[in-house]
């Protein structure tokens, strides 16, 4: 029974999806304003986890995860510069330019999409059924906005359009931000003649500050931008329809900016909108927060240059329990690395295992029982792991395998390469780990039957100087 501990409810349930063997799932991905920090794909990599886990257990995943490249503004509130634009500013400031263009503002947004991509690419990171762009979404967003005004949950103003907490008795059910507490928590100024200092922006008018606000796009209430939260609320019906069974996320998320998107979608379509809020904790710089701002993130270029692979850091990341917060060391990572060699050299000795007629060992169903237990309670991949060196163990005892022995050492392997994504044998053999990365999704391509996909891909590998061969035994790599 899969089990996983959900945000709302504040505690452990059965998960079941509302279409049977079907799940529709939502992460809200980056703001493309510059390159993230480990801690900020971290959040991405449980995402992946939990994709990669619901399809070892026959689950079908639909996946959609954004690109925020509008309406985020500095601070994550209402006023402030849209962190993309200011981007673009900032390069432009350089160049000696005082003015930005609409093309200033997509180039960055691009520029840092790409760059994502290709980071998730490093981390081997499935790709989502769709990846919506926010800027490419707004007609979703105004309709939206358009019901919540007529149903009296959000009015206008000068500035904008806000929804107005008071109107929605659930507000702060997620984050236990309700409204009791915050209107006995500091004195918030009331600004942008808001009826109450929680309510947020769906809409911002490019008046006022905003009067240079480069994408604008026209609407009931003039020239504007949509507000971040509504972003995701728009995305996510489009793509996904109004009920989703998983939405995911960092901490950090849960409020303002997921409280705002239960309550936009909530008093806009049918309740509950999400069933299963699942978040990520966020990750320490030693004993220190991660931020810009300190002056401590690493990005995952970074982690190359101190000579580790992407996949070990992935490890690492997954190697520890989501809801802990885990302090990124150094040591923690060369740990994680030895522990990814070590696992990846015992699954390159059992792949070229020759049976035996008659041994001692015996078949590790057990073990591969207590694997999809850790896994099945809420993910408890340190737990998991520790079946994975047991079974080891048990391997190094005894080198002498018969057939069903072998089978189902060979079986566990493939359960464990599906789950956490960083084990390729071959690697071993100096195939740099981004080849490993393109031959499994390649793998995936020609499994979903995405023969596109697989020919797009290979063509890839050659222009990296691979030449891939498929076999009975799957593909097969030579250096051109
Ligand atoms: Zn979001």
């Amino acid at each position: 029974m899969l089990r996983f501990y959900n945000t709302f409810t504040k505690k452990e349930e059965e998960f079941v999806p509302a279409e049977k063997g079907k799940v529709r799932m939502y992460t809200c991905g980056p703001t493309v304003y510059g390159r993230p920090h480990i801690g900020n794909y971290s959040s991405f990599l449980m995402a992946d986890l939990i994709q990669r886990w619901l399809e070892v257990s026959g689950y079908e995943v639909t996946l959609v995860k954004n690109i925020t490249d509008v309406g985020h503004l500095v601070a994550d509130a209402d006023s402030g510069e849209d962190k993309v634009e200011k981007e673009a500013r900032r390069i432009a400031a350089e160049q000696g330019r005082k003015e930005i263009t609409h093309e200033d503002v997509i180039a960055v947004a691009r520029q840092y999409e790409a760059q994502y991509i290709a980071d998730e690419h490093l981390l081997n990171l499935r790709e989502p059924a769709h990846r919506p762009r926010a800027s490419e979404t707004i007609e979703g967003m105004i309709a939206i906005i358009q019901k919540l005004v007529e149903a009296g949950h959000a009015y206008e103003t000068d500035d904008g359009l806000y929804f107005s907490v008071e109107s929605f008795a659930d507000y702060g059910k997620l984050s236990g931000n309700t409204l009791d507490k915050l209107d006995a928590g500091a004195r918030v100024e009331v600004k942008e003649h808001k009826k109450h200092p929680a309510d947020f922006a769906l809409w911002k008018k490019c008046v006022g500050s905003n009067s240079h606000h480069v994408l604008r796009w026209p609407s009931p209430w003039g020239e504007g931008f949509p507000g971040w939260h509504i972003e995701c609320s728009a995305m996510s019906q489009a793509f996904l329809g109004p009920q989703i069974d998983i939405h995911t996320g960092g901490e950090d998320n849960i409020f303002p900016h997921h409280e705002c998107e239960i309550a936009q979608s909530e008093c806009s379509g049918p309740a509950p909108f999400v069933r299963l809020w699942i978040h990520k904790r966020r990750i320490d710089m030693g004993s220190q927060k991660m931020s810009k701002s300190l002056g401590n993130v690493l990005s995952l270029s970074d982690i190359q240059e101190m000579g580790y692979s992407p996949l070990d850091l992935r490890y690492y990341f997954l190697s520890v329990h989501y809801r802990t917060q885990l302090k990124f060391t150094e040591k923690g990572l060369e740990d994680a690395k030895k522990a990814r060699r070590k696992i990846m050299e015992w699954m390159s000795a059992i792949d070229s295992t020759v049976p035996v007629s008659s041994s001692s060992g015996h078949a590790i169903s057990e073990s591969i029982q207590h694997f999809n237990d850790a896994m099945n309670a809420d993910l408890n991949t340190p737990a998991a792991l520790a079946e994975v060196f047991a079974a080891m163990n048990l391997y190094y005892q005894n080198m002498q395998l018969d057939t069903d022995c072998l089978t189902s050492y060979l079986e566990f392997i493939k359960i464990i390469r599906q789950t956490f994504g960083c084990f390729y044998p071959e690697e071993v053999q100096d195939i740099p780990a981004e080849i490993q990365v393109l031959l499994e999704q390649r793998e995936t391509a020609r499994k979903d039957k995405n023969f596109e996909e697989a020919d797009r891909l290979r063509e890839e590998l050659e222009q990296q100087g691979f030449e891939v061969r498929d076999t009975d035994k799957g593909q097969k790599l030579t250096r051109m």
